[in-house]
């Protein structure tokens, strides 16, 4: 199926499910996925969650999210040509986050709104073993409903997150190239300009001490899912490869090197203090 390919339309999900409308002007198309359920403990999303869809073809993308088979779904869906698709209203548990962890919360999935956005990633690198761009038109759509949202419910810029940031040992979407400042400069998500790359200190897999609990600690701080064990395992790795990917983009090799360490002492010091 081509973007634009369906007409606009109301759709009655089978049984007891709701009434599907949008909840924005701002969508061009409605696909239902049968994929969702009532939200568990949460009747406002609190969190934003963007993702890459990582397939080779936007039209699989779109078919998967409707199988039921494949028990995955989004309530956004966003073309290269930034068409807005919906897929489950907001006031439902889409399921796209699996399991994730931010800030103590694990049950992302009840807690968030999902947006796929169109782009192969890592799995279908083009030439040059380079990640697919995001076109402009698409940008400006993911920044015009993350607004839109971000007026309509309680999410504050710290939980605007990637899916790689909630799944750290999982997921790598929407990856290093996704253009979280651009986003930032519109006013949607935390950030901080990143600390240029620099020689000096830099830890890795199988350091140990206490900068390595102060690594972690930064870490955990500001919401990833991290143990203190002062010991600079593989799970540490990964989530600063994560880190670096939405904040430190220009090199994503997992170590924490001085312009990470800087950019996250940065970041979490740009927290509000409330
Ligand atoms: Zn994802």
């Amino acid at each position: 199926m081509r973007p634009g390919s369906r007409s606009l339309s109301f759709c009655l999900f089978s049984g007891a499910e709701a009434l599907l409308v949008r909840d924005t002007d701002l969508v061009t198309e409605i696909c239902p996925s049968p994929n969702h359920g009532e939200r568990r403990g949460c009747e406002r999303p609190d969190h934003l969650i963007l993702h890459y869809t990582g397939m080779k073809t936007g039209a699989e993308a779109l078919e998967r999210l409707c199988d039921p088979q494949a028990e995955v779904s989004c309530h956004y869906f966003i073309w290269e040509n930034g068409s807005i698709v919906q897929m489950v209203p907001e006031n439902r548990r889409a399921w796209h986050a699996g399991q994730s962890s931010w800030a103590g919360v694990s049950d992302l999935n009840s807690r968030s709104i999902g947006i796929e956005i169109v782009n192969s990633g890592h799995d279908w690198r083009g030439e040059g073993d380079q990640l697919p761009d995001f076109p402009a038109e698409q940008i400006a759509s993911v920044i015009r409903l993350c607004a839109d949202l971000l007026l309509r419910h309680p999410i504050l810029p710290r939980a605007v997150l990637a899916h790689s940031d909630i799944a750290p040992g999982r997921k790598s979407d929407p990856g290093e190239k996704f253009p979280w400042e651009a986003l930032a400069k519109a006013g949607i998500g935390h950030w901080v300009a990143p600390a240029p790359l620099s020689a000096g200190v830099s830890y890795g897999l199988g350091d140990e001490g206490p900068p390595i609990r102060a690594v972690q600690a930064l870490l955990s701080v500001y919401g990833y899912d991290l143990t203190m064990t002062g010991v600079f395992d593989a799970s540490t790795e990964r989530v600063v490869r994560a880190f670096q990917r939405h904040f430190r983009p220009a090199l994503v090799d997992g170590r924490a090197d001085f312009s990470t360490l800087q950019t996250l002492r940065n970041l979490v010091a740009a927290l509000p203090s409330v």
